[in-house]
């Protein structure tokens, strides 16, 4: 454990750092010093470049007295095994930072691979998607900021995880650039239902661009026509809704998407046990167990999906490097067709997408 707070001299910068790296080392955390490094930035007011000035001075008496006890406790939470994600609740992922808690997966670099190829293959906005098992709502907000589709939907059987996907949707697509109006209404409270719409202004309204410019021009234009605001030249409206759904039943069937996309739990129950103490202790089992074989909920989604696609949706699903050719399988028998295997940076295969063409 630290003594740093029991020396009588004041460390030094370094000293307190490598004292954080060693209590980690110790309790078998395997990025030990990076994590280390997070954890003194979020306790102490440092940043890098300081640090590296200052390292072999000592730390000031009435900081170390005020930020040391906030260190130690994170490194004891670390060292516990909990991720450095829920001790600073925070993770980035394309780009934007996500609220998180024991509630829901914590956003994995992985499923960048999924928003990426939807943003690429998808460069036309006016288009609806459902991202089914959304949790943190990390692949919805980022398609709906990023992208800023029409209409996104995302579905979850947890509430828990819905509250934080609220949270992420306020923290990025309520207030995001170019917003001249946003609002959120609570639809349903059993199942829970909540929609936001974001009016936002894009200095170039064809298909394909990117919103751009924060349009103080059409603020004024949008006071001055209220309430008819969505007939503004340049300005859209988008919507974003937030689901209690156990997958489709909640959902309406005449409600049909364009794309679904999804990251479902797939890892095989009995494979859990053997994860790392910070994933099978204290990320939520309901968001990474796939039962038997880890396939429950793509079988689920390939019988179901179909009937909320429009004619030619596509499917894009996330899917555990060894299942392609089961998911494959699946999609085929449940009629999909142009199916394809998208593979992640590393080489390994990441992304299933499929088209509905009836
Ligand atoms: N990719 C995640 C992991 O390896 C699992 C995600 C999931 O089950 N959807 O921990």
């Amino acid at each position: 454990m630290t003594t740093f707070l029991k020396e009588e001299k004041e460390p030094t910068w370094q000293q307190l750092l490598e004292e954080g790296k060693n209590c980690l080392l110790d309790a078998g955390v395997a990025d030990a010093e990076l994590d280390a490094w997070y954890l003194l930035e979020a306790a102490f007011p440092i940043d890098r470049v300081h640090f590296l000035i200052d390292k072999n001075r000592p730390v000031n008496g009435q900081i170390l007295s005020k930020s040391g006890p906030v260190y130690q406790e994170y490194l004891e939470k670390r060292a516990a095994r909990i991720p450095i994600q829920h001790i600073l609740g925070n993770q980035e992922f394309m780009g934007l930072e996500f609220t998180v808690n024991e509630n829901v997966l914590i956003p994995r670099q992985d499923t960048e691979k999924l928003v990426e190829t939807v943003l690429k293959e998808h460069p036309g906005r006016d288009i609806s998607i459902l991202d089914m098992c959304t949790g943190s709502g990390c692949i919805a907000v980022s398609l709906a900021v990023l992208g800023s589709y029409e209409k996104i939907t995302a579905a979850d059987i947890s509430r828990a995880a819905l509250k934080v996907a609220k949270k992420n949707a306020r923290r990025h697509f309520l207030v995001q650039k170019g917003t001249v109006r946003s609002e959120s209404t609570l639809l349903s409270e059993m199942p829970w239902k909540l929609k936001m719409s974001t009016y936002v202004y894009s200095s170039d309204s064809s298909e394909g661009e990117r919103q751009s410019a924060s349009g103080e021009g059409t603020k004024a234009a949008v006071r001055a026509r209220e309430p008819g605001i969505a007939a503004v030249p340049g300005v859209r409206k988008r919507e974003l809704f937030l689901v209690e759904s156990d997958l489709f039943s909640s959902l309406d069937q005449s409600d049909k998407y364009d794309i679904i996309v999804s990251n479902p739990p797939y890892i095989p129950s009995s494979v859990i046990d053997g994860l790392e103490p910070e994933v099978k202790d204290h990320e939520p089992r309901l968001a990474l167990d796939g039962s038997g074989d880890g396939l429950y909920f793509y079988r689920r989604l390939a019988w179901q999906s179909g009937a909320y696609l429009k004619k030619d949706g596509m499917i894009y699903f996330e899917i555990g490097y060894d299942q392609a050719a089961a998911v494959w399988q699946l999609l085929d028998t449940a009629g999909f067709c142009d199916i394809e295997i998208i593979k992640d940076e590393p080489g390994l295969d990441r992304v299933v997408k499929a088209r509905w063409n009836r």
